[in-house]
């Protein structure tokens, strides 16, 4: 579940940044502006975030990403909601408490497109949306991090979300530090969630493939009942909206909220066989180079 957690602005005013279009390094270190070595172009720290693009204000996609983005101000709410009416079993418990072993306080962390939620203390959070816990207003394709910075980058259900997956995947690798390592997860099925886009699925090789560059760890199957939970759920306010739209939109979260439950047959049922090959999503956890840090999280 997501935790009341910041990132200190002493924090903000370290952070390895550079410019995300030329990829120069930015002048003006430890201040709340910075300037752009080679294009001059200058980028500011106001409300407690860099901002280099992305959104004004919070776009939403159709009804229920809208009540989603409402919820999710108040995030450790939003945690607690979506760790247990969600359709997907929440599998990031146990990864989170492996990782909180492992951070350190000199470990720089990001979560691209992490929406409002604070995955750990210290995670810099960097989304195109200007959530209230977003630190780094940006898109996933251009981050103004430096090359070889990052110790920890996660990638949590947004690659589905981006016009260029795979450039959003080469910025992950290339801000990595050696050693480093990625943490990615991916819906493979799900039904269309526009928040406020959805374009695309991978399946586990397609994933693994997608992430080629960097040295692959562990694939974490989420679960067969999650994609079913998810599916059923929509197919059943088919019927039940009678044809009318934004009833539909309800009906299926209200059954899908429903079937939540049957998720924790998924404690079972993800590494069983054919678990995979109707898993609600697959995750990566790899390196760039060797790993420095370990694979293996604790027994769910
Ligand atoms: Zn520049």
């Amino acid at each position: 579940m997501a935790e009341a957690a910041s990132t200190s602005p002493r924090a903000l005013l370290d952070l390895p940044l550079t410019c995300p279009t030329c990829r120069a390094l930015l002048h003006g270190g430890g201040t709340n502006q910075r300037r752009c070595s080679n294009c001059d172009r200058q980028w500011d720290l106001v409300g407690s975030k860099w901002w280099f693009g992305g959104e004004d204000v919070v776009v939403t996609g159709d009804a229920t990403d809208s009540l989603k983005s409402r919820l999710k101000v108040h995030d450790k709410l939003y945690g607690v909601l979506i760790d247990i009416f969600s359709p997907v079993f929440p599998h990031f418990i146990s990864e989170r408490r492996h990782l909180r072993k492992q951070m350190t306080p000199s470990m720089l962390a990001i979560d691209v497109g992490s929406g409002n939620t604070r995955l750990m203390e210290g995670v810099v959070n960097v989304d195109l949306m200007p959530y209230p816990n977003v630190d780094v207003v940006t898109s996933a394709d251009g981050l103004p991090f430096a090359d070889d910075s990052v110790d920890l980058v996660f990638s949590i259900a947004v690659l589905e979300h981006v016009t260029d997956p795979h450039a959003a995947i080469a910025e992950l690798v290339r801000v990595l530090k050696p050693g480093g390592q990625a943490y990615v997860f991916v819906p493979f099925i799900q039904g269309f969630h526009a928040a406020p886009y959805d374009f695309q699925r991978f399946t586990k090789p397609g994933l693994e493939l997608a992430l080629s560059d960097l040295t692959i760890q562990r694939t974490e199957s989420f679960g067969p009942t999650s994609g079913l939970v998810w599916v059923l759920g929509e197919w059943l306010s088919i019927p039940f909206s009678l044809g009318i739209a934004p009833l539909q939109r309800w009906l299926a979260l209200i059954f899908m909220t429903l079937l939540s439950p049957l998720k924790f047959l998924d404690v079972l049922f993800r590494r069983m066989p054919g678990g995979e090959n109707i898993s609600t999503g697959f995750l990566v956890v790899a390196t760039k180079g060797p790993a420095t840090l370990t694979a293996q999280p604790e027994a769910v």
